[in-house]
């Protein structure tokens, strides 16, 4: 029998309760109907997926939006189709997102039976006042209610997602909110800087201070450029002290715990993605749902246009998203897949970040170096050729 390919599979579900200030992901609050709706057509593009047979999945990451807003059949019910059509590995990491202002006991009992065996927790912030400031729906007492009870469950793999930089925090908070989760002993942390992204709400009020800032000059309100850095170090100090290992450059896991359907997307991994704006990446060839749930909802799924990925593409997105893992990338696996000498392409490339003390290689394999890390947007772009 022919050998069949991993696959991951990600699943949006575009609602939430409310809009958080910060949030520019396809993602709105929305009536029951209109999620009745959604689901049945979500149910209805897994079904007509058809191509099949050659893939076996290690991986279903069920993302949003908020997908803890379903009810537990509507949850069962995705999963379900995904079982009765793919080929799913009795070891496959499947986990959803969940906004701890929509947990249940009930719920988290419901996704172990499901076979979802990682949880998501979207915390950002414990201190209520920045939560508010966010616009988050929960509280941390929500949150730690949550998680205990998704303990009680049987969840042995739970991340918990923080927000750095945000407006007024200091690295005094920072550091609590870390320290918190931490002692929780939470498998994995997501620890990402605030981005003031253009269309939210925090863009009207924080876009002026954010260009200040980047010009390197003194903001009022969102932390200083040297308090980002600090909070980053702390993070990594932390997390370290708790026996989390970053092996991304936002991500720190207990080892054994690192999210695999995240690393096979980095390590680029075919994968399909299902519902409203999903993209996906199958034989190089990138291609995307509609983002308009009116279409979608009518059945209409995916764009027509698709990215062909052309050699030059495929070795850029090779190494930007390889070298974000702190096992970089693989050159001995490159020139396997590219049927070049990597020196041939990168060679110059490597010599003068090498002796920036941005990149180190060793057995074979290129990685970032602490200041790399520090610097991974100007050390990651030198790789676009
Ligand atoms: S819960 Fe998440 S997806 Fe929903 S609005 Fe807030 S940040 Fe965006």
């Amino acid at each position: 029998m022919e050998q069949t390919k991993n696959l991951g599979i990600y699943i949006h579900i575009p609602f939430c309760i409310r809009k958080c200030a910060y949030c520019d992901f396809l993602s709105f609050a929305s009536e029951e109907n209109t999620r009745k709706g959604y689901i049945q057509s979500l149910i209805a593009e897994i079904r007509q997926w058809e191509d099949v047979e050659r893939w076996h999945i290690t991986s279903i990451f069920i993302g949003g939006g908020t997908p803890s807003v379903l009810k537990k059949e509507e949850t069962a019910g995705i999963l379900e189709a995904v079982y009765n059509k793919f080929q799913v590995d009795d070891d496959a990491e499947i986990t959803t997102e969940a906004n701890p202002g929509t947990l249940t006991k009930d719920k988290l009992y419901a996704y172990r039976e499901q076979g979802i065996n990682r949880l998501s927790l979207g915390l950002q912030s414990v201190h209520d006042q920045e939560l508010k400031l966010l616009g988050r729906i929960h509280t941390y007492e929500d949150f730690l209610k949550g998680f205990h009870m998704a303990r009680e469950a049987g969840f042995s793999n739970i991340n918990v997602d923080l927000m750095s930089a945000l407006p007024g925090q200091t690295v005094d908070s920072w550091r609590e909110s870390l320290t918190k989760i931490l002692r929780l002993k939470a498998e994995h942390v997501s620890a990402y800087s605030l981005i003031i992204e253009e269309g939210t709400l925090f863009y009207e009020k924080y876009a002026e201070d954010a260009r200040l800032r980047d010009l390197g000059e003194d903001c009022r309100i969102l932390p200083t450029e040297e308090d980002e850095r600090s909070m980053y170090y702390e993070t990594r100090r932390l997390t370290g002290e708790y026996g989390l290992e970053q092996y991304e450059i936002s991500n720190y896991a207990k080892p054994g715990y690192e999210c695999r359907h995240n690393q096979a997307y980095w390590l680029r991994q075919d994968y399909l993605g299902f519902g409203l704006g999903a993209s996906s990446l199958i034989d190089n060839v990138r291609f995307c749902n509609t983002a308009d749930l009116k279409l979608y909802s009518r059945g209409i799924f995916k764009k027509e246009e698709r990215e062909v990925l052309s050699v030059q593409e495929q070795m850029e997105e090779t190494m930007f998203l390889g070298l974000r893992m702190k096992d970089g990338v693989s050159m001995e696996a490159f020139e396997k897949v590219f049927h070049t000498p990597f020196s041939a392409v990168y060679g110059k490339t490597v010599l003068d970040l090498k002796n920036e003390g941005l990149v180190q290689t060793e057995d074979e394999r290129l990685f970032l170096t602490e200041k790399g890390f520090d610097l991974s947007n100007y050390t990651l772009a030198q790789f676009l050729q």
